[in-house]
């Protein structure tokens, strides 16, 4: 009877199991398309300074799928990488995130991520700064973010492609400081501008005892590394009163605002400008 019931179950499982992997074979196959049925789009999120003006924003991609409705990057970008597509679709975003960022006020940044598939790829360099020559922005308002994972291979490459970013005037950012890998090493041989600490960290501020350590010493590792600091995920005011006093240089997170569709953006500029702390802001 055991026996009898251990494969009905057996049975019973298969069809799930295929269903699930029918319906990824269907999101692999409508991923392929997705780019020209124009399926993507883009929301920014605000980063603020210490003073808790705009400094910039990070472009975050969605897929609307015309059936599942909206997909997030986490679950679609790793599909993208293994099938091979992530760099056209990241061609996309920078492009697409460069224009747009041309029509906010010129001292604001624009962040752009990039998958360790797309960081490798030969003639990111080049590609880069064709598409801030063709679009017209100047390379000193692209931010581009990589996490750990992109630099466990090949790291005189990785090195040549920072460094050339680097001398071309694009910034640097090392996203998810923390979560992964984190070998101090990074940090002393590659030219980053830009330290993201992962919101895992900040999340318990400003409470928790531990992660205030933490986010205290990699603010003055930082510091003393000649970086910046940006806390991710900064939820509430509480949170972002306790890093602006500790000496963080960004922050970004719910308490400012979610991710914004590009229509919004010009919105939240106009409002913050009116009633956030930047009237009297120095701008250098
Ligand atoms: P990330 O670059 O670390 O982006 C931060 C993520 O945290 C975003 O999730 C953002 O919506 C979310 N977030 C922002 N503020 C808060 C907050 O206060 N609390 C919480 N809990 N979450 C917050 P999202 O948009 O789902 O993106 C997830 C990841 O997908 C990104 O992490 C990035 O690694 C990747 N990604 C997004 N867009 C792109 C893209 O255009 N290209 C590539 N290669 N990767 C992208
Ligand atoms: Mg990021
Ligand atoms: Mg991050
Ligand atoms: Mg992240």
């Amino acid at each position: 009877a055991a026996k009898k019931d251990g494969r009905r179950r057996a049975r019973t499982f298969n069809p799930s199991m295929l269903q699930v992997l029918e319906q990824r074979e269907v999101l692999r196959r409508s991923l392929r398309v997705a780019l020209q049925h124009r399926e993507f789009f883009i929301e920014y999120q605000p980063l603020v300074d210490r003073s808790l003006a705009i400094a910039g924003f990070e472009a975050l991609l969605r897929w609307r799928h015309p059936i599942l409705g909206v997909i997030s990057p986490i679950a679609f970008i790793p599909m993208a990488e293994s099938d091979g597509l992530m760099s056209e679709i990241g061609q996309w975003v920078l492009e697409e995130a460069c224009r747009q960022a041309l029509t906010w006020p010129a001292y604001y940044t624009l962040a752009v991520n990039l998958s360790p598939a797309e960081f490798l790829t030969p003639g990111l360099t080049d590609r880069v700064s064709q598409t801030l020559d063709v679009v017209g922005l100047p390379s000193e308002r692209l931010e581009l973010e990589i996490t750990e994972t992109v630099l466990l291979e090949r790291t005189i490459n990785n090195l040549d492609t920072l460094n050339t970013l680097n001398v071309l005037g694009i910034q640097i950012s090392l996203d998810d400081f923390g979560t992964e890998y984190s070998s101090l090493s990074y940090l002393k041989n590659f030219p980053f501008d830009n330290i993201k600490i992962d919101k895992y960290f900040i999340n318990d501020l400003p409470d928790d005892q531990k992660s205030q350590t933490i986010v205290r010493f990699v603010i003055a590792m930082a510091h003393g590394l000649g970086m910046r600091v940006t806390a991710e995920g900064v939820e509430t005011a509480e949170q972002a009163a306790w890093l602006q006093a500790e000496g963080c240089d960004r922050l970004q997170g719910y308490f400012l605002s979610p991710p914004l569709g590009a229509d919004m953006v010009d919105e939240f500029i106009r409002k913050h400008a009116d009633t956030g702390p930047d009237n009297d802001r120095v701008k250098s």
